[in-house]
């Protein structure tokens, strides 16, 4: 088991504003590379890859950023329930407005009514 160069035709860019993991890289350790590769062995040497961070760091980093994800999950509900409150409101409101609309109608003929 030994690296034999053929690993670095696979060689992973490192990925902007996500992690290598969580973008679908595999760490060899034999090879000390990170590659797109989609089996579970490298296909240099034929070590098992690495799919999941080893590092503790890494994985709070990891469960960080599903929390929040969750949570965003979390204000996209909390923000669609208050649309359909705020669709209740704009549909309960007319009813009033209307009665509100016919004073002020009343009010605006009034005047006009002593000027005749
Ligand atoms: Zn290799
Ligand atoms: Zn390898």
């Amino acid at each position: 088991m030994t690296c034999k160069g053929i690993c670095t035709r696979y060689k992973a860019q490192k990925p902007v504003g996500t992690g290598r993991y969580a973008s679908g890289q595999k760490r060899c350790q034999i090879c000390e590379i990170f590659i797109k590769w989609e089996g579970l062995w490298c296909p240099c040497c034929g070590y098992r890859l690495r799919t999941k961070p080893r590092n503790l760091k890494y994985k709070a980093k990891l469960r960080a950023r599903v929390e929040a994800d969750s949570q965003l999950e979390a204000v996209a509900v909390k923000a669609a329930e208050v649309e359909e409150i705020e669709v209740e409101a704009v549909v309960k409101k007319p009813t009033k407005r209307t009665k509100t609309a016919k004073a002020m109608k009343k009010v605006a003929i009034a005047p006009v009514a002593i000027k005749a």
